[in-house]
């Protein structure tokens, strides 16, 4: 049998809504073409995120119910960092409502002015904290995460030549820690080979300089692994996920992604100073830290979240339906990033649309009619979120993409083909999509509330 089917059933439903064209065109010229500002009851298939909507299961519910919420010292807690120590191997689980919150607690300790921290790429947020700290946040990807034409099996990679030569120009004594994300979102939900960690650690211990993982997509990561690192071939998810995290000295995680829950976040280390100076910021800005920013009941819906992202079955299903969406694109000569990752599908919007110049947002322009063609809603990643312009000068982003993130369990194939279908449909009509203009947009990550209007086709800003 070649099928690979849903490992689920279906218990409970949630009607999604039918629209016309000509409501879609009514709302989105209402929403100033940007798909942050829609409603979600006006989207059919909602591309935008991978984070904070699985579906949860039915143990996960049960979890939720019998979530203990005593202020302090809750029996969901325990469960809680006794799933986490037996994942990770660390010794201070400290509970956050958020990924972002765990960054900002750990970068408040750790960084500061004249800091360096590297990844492989940072995550925005990431990014964010860092130089929130006073801290620069430096990315090191391989070469070949920018070639979206080019398949490799690890594009996640860390250059490890770049990092060696960053460490001596900054000074070990100038970086506090070293990060990987896994897998590496920002080039496309790309894996991290387990010789590509266990390298990154080698380097870092001669200059002994800690390692931090930035673990969202840990379990789709390993699952990677498995499929494309011969010596895996035989190993379980969760002896990978093991091995991953022993190379590391904390992390930080989004429980949003693969803890297959709706919000929560965590921190994850063995130094016990730095624990202590965590857990002091936790109690002012989250919350006592048995609870951390959750409620009991978002602890032990996670707990139950991590067991079972480890299910091989799921991921096989996980992987399998992202890819199996990438093929139907690929074998319609749509232009996508290969090969694709782990949670979601990436239009090269500079390839789609060829004769829309960055200045005017490919990406932008793409996903605006994904919407309009089918209720589809995507997210641009180039040049609305990355371009700025200086002294009246356009400066592009390195890549135009438009992301369709696959949210965990919610979605069937039948979704999927429909998906395919509309893209494919647009793709054939791409010489009749205009370009666009944006007419407001405020100073700091403009592409949540920027307005846009439509250029003529063909027609220049
Ligand atoms: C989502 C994400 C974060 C931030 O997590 P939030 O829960 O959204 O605050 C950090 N890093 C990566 C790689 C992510 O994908």
């Amino acid at each position: 049998m070649n099928t690979i089917i849903e490992p689920f059933k279906i218990k409970s439903v949630e009607p999604i809504n039918f629209t016309t064209r000509e409501y879609r065109e009514r709302a989105i010229r209402e929403a100033f073409y940007n798909l942050f500002l829609l409603k979600a009851d006006d989207v059919l298939i909602d591309f935008l995120t991978d984070s904070g909507t699985a579906a949860m299961s039915s143990k996960q519910w049960a979890a939720i119910m019998d979530g203990d919420e005593s202020y302090a010292g809750s029996r969901s807690f325990f469960r809680f960092e006794e799933v986490i120590k037996e994942l990770t191997g660390f010794k201070h689980i400290i509970p956050t409502h958020q990924g972002r919150a765990a960054e900002k607690i750990l970068f408040t300790v750790v960084g500061g002015l004249g800091k360096v921290i590297p990844n492989n790429t940072h995550f925005d947020t990431t990014r964010a904290n860092v130089e929130f700290s006073g801290s620069e946040a430096v990315d090191l990807p391989v070469a070949v995460a920018l070639d979206t034409e080019k398949r490799a099996d690890f594009k996640g990679n860390m250059d490890l030549d770049k990092l060696e030569a960053l460490i001596k120009k900054t000074g070990r004594e100038n970086i506090p820690l070293c990060f990987l994300t896994v897998t590496n979102n920002s080039v496309g939900g790309q894996p991290v080979s387990m010789s590509n960690i266990r390298r990154t650690k080698a380097l870092l211990n001669k200059y002994d300089i800690p390692l931090f993982i930035d673990a969202c997509r840990f379990a789709e990561n390993a699952f990677f692994i498995k499929l494309r690192e011969p010596e895996y071939r035989d190993r379980s998810v969760r002896d990978i996920a093991h091995e991953m995290f022993s190379y590391a000295d904390g992390c930080t995680m989004s429980a949003k992604k693969d803890a297959l829950v709706n919000i929560g976040g965590f921190l994850a280390l063995n130094d016990s100073g730095l624990a202590e100076k965590a857990r002091s910021l936790l109690i002012m800005t989250e919350g006592f830290p048995t609870y951390g920013g959750l409620a009991g009941r978002d602890l032990d819906a996670i707990a139950q979240g991590l067991t079972e992202v480890l299910d091989e079955d799921y991921l096989k299903y996980r992987i399998r339906s992202v890819e199996y969406f990438g093929d139907k694109l690929e074998k319609a000569g749509v232009p996508v990033l290969v090969p694709t990752g782990g949670h979601a599908v990436f239009l090269d919007a500079h390839r789609f649309l060829p004769d829309i110049p960055p200045e005017n947002f490919p990406g932008q322009a793409l996903s605006v009619q994904l919407y309009l063609e089918g209720g589809i809603r995507s997210v641009e990643i180039g040049s609305v979120m990355f371009g700025k312009e200086v002294d009246g000068k356009f400066f592009g982003a390195q890549l135009e993409l438009v992301r369709l993130a696959i949210p965990r369990r919610v979605y069937t194939q039948s979704h999927i083909d429909f998906a395919a279908e509309v893209v494919i449909e647009v793709f054939r009509k791409r010489n009749s999509i205009p370009g666009y203009k944006i007419t407001y947009e405020p100073p700091f990550l403009r592409h949540f509330t920027a307005h846009f209007e439509a250029l003529p086709i063909g027609g220049r800003y």
